[in-house]
């Protein structure tokens, strides 16, 4: 067969991913051709151990891994080639309180998502794995559905599935090259030939990284070896034997002909190829490391003892991608058009690759994912990724967290500090702990005198839980200083800015310059891709903002939905700004000691933005909040920060200033029903499900992506609604994914937690779903129980902001 010259898609890449993916366009209907360097399988994926596990803490990538159980299920009846797919099930193990908490948490998560999980005494776990010793076992959860396949026979399975559906497949075809233009993908370059193609997608394994960044693609992933030994047959092991995950020993197990397979996840891995990988690198293995494997044995003969006299057939090392937050990386890259990426699977690529080349395959065919899949988007990375250095030791401490507990709000630690913003120095000084989002240091919360500014991780009430609560109320009842440098700012320029804005915002950005609009980007199918405010500065010029960490996804999504042919410019100007929030009853009191310019609420009223002086610096105000206080977001030409900041805390004092971080916003913004992309709200939602009609301009004759689809749902019952929740009992832990049930019945799953310091409550946020329709009588006439950590607590629903009084001052 010879290379064609062209193929609607070519995917390089002959493992899993690059077989799911191919296996997945094909069937769409698409013209693909795969390349593979050597031989299909040849690179990580021949050497998997083979587990499938399903629970992750994010219900679509939890629903992603299910859609491989599912295929691995029907395969090998479709193909006719075997997949070596068991369903097992799989045990968890839990060996102190803690992990047993988090276990818990597990099974109501995996409740919530839809996923059959049940907790079991230490002896009914011995039960279905008599060869374990459980003596420091206290409970254990076993998923049904979890199994495991050989991985090079379910990859070629795949591979006969993609040709049957008309795909090409190349052995021996490396790509050499890849050619762009105009900011597109648009052919690989092979020793054989050319392709072109209107869709290159990279599911390179490890060499992905190397290959992307030629084309100035940065995929941050990085080798790393990974280590599991295998037995000879051993009495006692039968067929059908679930795999094992023993997360506080670090090993996992599974039968293989009769004997185990046991791995594990070592806190000092071992990084591979820093110098690059072999060329002719291909079915290898690395040199089995046993002393380096002795201190995971030793955990594993203390679970297994038939370990100790088990012939060991063998110790697999093989190196495999891993990435700086343990999850992999898929999407169409920010950096060029056409370009899409399935890689970094951190040891998970056969439970992936089913449902991440669907995924993909879906993403390539319409441009768009068929689901919300953020916490493995490619877009979640920028800038602060790129260094290999910074990628390699962040994900090394990833790798070595893998059996880690989960805690909430854990921070990593390494490549830090890396962005400060001017005013980190001071804040340090005055007792910051802080978090790290996208490469930026930001204050957690400012420990008082006598306190440590250090995070003790728990499941129970957290250290921190009392400065947090002492800058919550500060900014209920005074005034604080937050610290939100960090957010990412874009200039939005040119003759068509406000066609183009309008056509991209579900609310009108049609306003007077010095308006400010809060406002959603909207998919096609009407879900919210971005959450922002747009300030309109100028007839031609827009200043945005967003998280943190939506740098890079928002100004892709407002660059690629730009109409074709319009004059508009998207610049990032996160760094030229340091943004001072100044929150509470006082804000304005003590912002009008530092500034001439009248604040009064007719001069200044909410929603508004002017260019003012504070501290004789230059300073963009804008009126808004995300903690429902009066008071206003500082934007200061970075040299100035310093100045503004220390002219506000010498004023402060009389006005009761104080500092205050993330935390707090947090508990903030949860009394005030405030929504937060990526939990409340994401591509999944709509601004009708999420209560936030009343920012979408529907009423106006205006044209804006999604609006058919907004209509559409408009004229029907929705199906779900956002709701809010208080427990009644102030006790409670609420994290997030914890269970809704109503007059009894499973209707959802909490999308963000936490505790409302005013309201003295746990407070959570999740969607009531019900396929006839849901209102706010629907809500309102329920009775309704969260499940947390598998423990049912009655609650109530509210569809109304927790604390009211305080917005009359934010208005007035
Ligand atoms: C020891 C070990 C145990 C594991 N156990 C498990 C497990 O139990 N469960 C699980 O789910 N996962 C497990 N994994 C992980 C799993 O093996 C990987 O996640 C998965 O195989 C990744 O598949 P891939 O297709 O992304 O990469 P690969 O299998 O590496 O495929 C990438 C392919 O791209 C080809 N290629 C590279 N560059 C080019 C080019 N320029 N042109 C053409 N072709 C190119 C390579 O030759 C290679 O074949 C394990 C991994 C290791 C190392």
């Amino acid at each position: 067969m010879n290379l064609p010259t062209q193929s609607r898609a070519v995917i390089i890449g002959g493992g899993i991913i690059g077989c799911s993916t191919a296996y997945h366009l094909a069937k769409l209907g698409w013209e693909v051709t795969l390349l593979e360097r050597k031989k299909l399988t040849s690179g990580s994926t021949f050497h998997a151990a083979g587990l499938v596990g399903q629970l992750r803490s994010s219900a679509s990538i939890t629903q992603l891994l299910g859609e491989s159980v599912k295929l691995y299920r029907t395969l090998e009846a479709e193909t006719g080639l075997a997949t070596g797919w068991k369903m097992n099930g799989g045990l968890r193990l839990a060996c102190n309180k803690e992990r047993w908490t988090e276990v818990r948490r597990q099974a109501t998560t995996a409740r919530s998502f839809g996923l059959e999980m049940h907790l079991l005494t230490p002896k009914e776990a011995q039960e279905l794995w008599p060869l374990m010793q459980v003596s420091d076992v206290i409970g254990a959860a076993f998923l049904p559905t979890d199994g495991q396949a050989n991985p090079s026979d379910i990859t070629l399975s795949l591979a006969k599935g993609a040709r049957m559906h008309g795909a090409k497949i190349f052995e021996d075809t490396q790509v050499t090259a890849i050619e762009t233009q105009n900011g597109h993908a648009t052919a690989v370059i092979t020793a054989q030939g050319r392709i072109a193609t209107e869709a290159v997608i990279v599911c390179a394994g490890q060499w992905t990284r190397a290959l992307c960044a030629t084309i100035g693609v940065n995929v941050p992933l990085v080798s790393v070896e990974h280590q599991y030994m295998v037995t000879e047959p051993i009495e006692g092991v039968p067929k059908n034997l679930p795999t094992l995950r023993d997360p506080d020993r670090l090993t996992y197990y599974k039968e293989e002909v009769g004997g185990l397979v046991m791995g594990g996840y070592e806190h000092n891995p071992i990084p591979w190829a820093q110098q690059g990988i072999p060329e002719d690198f291909s079915y290898q293995l690395l040199n089995s490391n046993w002393d380096h494997f002795a201190p995971i044995m030793e955990l594993a003969l203390g679970r297994v003892p038939a370990l100790q006299t088990a012939g060991v057939k063998t110790l697999i090392n093989g190196p495999e991608s891993f990435t700086p937050d343990g999850n992999f990386i898929l999407g169409e890259a920010p950096e060029l058009r056409g370009l899409f990426v399935g890689a970094g699977f951190n040891a998970f690529g056969i439970a992936g690759g089913g449902g991440a080349g669907k995924v993909l395959a879906e993403w390539a065919a319409s441009g768009a994912p068929p689901m919300d899949v953020w916490p493995v988007d490619i877009r979640r990375f920028g800038a602060a990724h790129q260094d290999t250095g910074w990628v390699r030791a962040r994900t090394l401490e990833a790798y070595g967290k893998h059996y880690g507990m989960a805690w909430p709000a854990e921070e990593y630690h390494t490549g830090r500090p890396l962005r400060r913003s001017p005013l980190f120095a001071r804040l340090r000084v005055a007792g910051a702990c802080f978090g790290e989002k996208l490469g930026w240091e930001r204050a957690n919360w400012f420990a008082a005198p006598g306190e440590s500014p250090r995070d003790v991780y728990t499941y129970e009430k957290p250290n921190w839980s009392t400065a947090v609560a002492r800058e919550h109320f500060n900014t209920r009842q005074n005034v604080s200083l937050f610290d939100q440098s960090s957010f990412a700012k874009f200039l939005i320029i040119g003759r068509d800015a406000e066609a183009a804005l309008s056509w991209i915002c579900a609310n009108d950005v049609t306003r007077k310059p010095g308006a400010l609009i809060y406002t959603q980007m909207l998919n096609a199918r009407g879900g919210i891709e971005a959450d922002l405010t747009v300030a309109r500065l100028e007839a031609e010029k827009y200043y945005i903002v967003t998280g943190t960490g939506f740098a890079t996804r928002d100004r892709d999504w407002i660059t690629r939905n730009i109409p074709p042919g319009m004059d508009v410019h998207v610049l990032d100007v996160t760094s030229a700004y340091a943004t001072i929030a100044l929150m509470g009853p006082r804000a304005r009191e003590l912002l009008q000691r530092l500034t001439d310019d009248d604040l009064a609420n007719a001069a200044f009223p909410f929603a508004t933005l002017r260019h003012i002086h504070v501290a004789g610096a230059p300073v963009m105000a804008l009126r808004i909040t995300y903690v429902g206080e009066l008071g206003w977001e500082l934007h200061i030409p970075a040299e100035y920060a310093m100045t503004v900041f220390d002219a506000l805390m010498a004023a402060g004092p009389a006005y009761g200033l104080a500092l205050a971080g993330y935390r707090a916003i947090e508990t903030l913004r949860l009394e005030k029903f405030y929504r937060a992309w990526g939990a409340d709200i994401g591509p999944d939602q709509t601004p009708l499900e999420a209560g936030l009609g009343a920012f979408v301009k529907l009423k106006k004759p205006i044209p804006f992506l999604g609006r058919e689809a907004l209509e559409a749902q408009a004229a029907r019952p929705l199906k779900k609604m956002l709701c809010g929740f208080t427990t009644l009992d102030p006790k409670v832990i609420l994290l997030g994914r914890e269970t809704i049930y109503r007059n009894g019945l499973k209707v959802g799953w909490l999308a963000s937690g936490g505790f409302g310091h005013t309201v003295g409550r746990p407070i959570g946020y999740g969607y009531v779903r019900n396929p006839y329709g849901v209102d706010e009588m629907f809500i309102n006439s329920g009775t309704y129980e969260l499940e947390v950590a598998t423990q049912r607590v009655p609650c109530r629903p509210h569809l109304a902001p927790l604390v009211d009084a305080e917005m009359k001052r934010v208005r007035g």
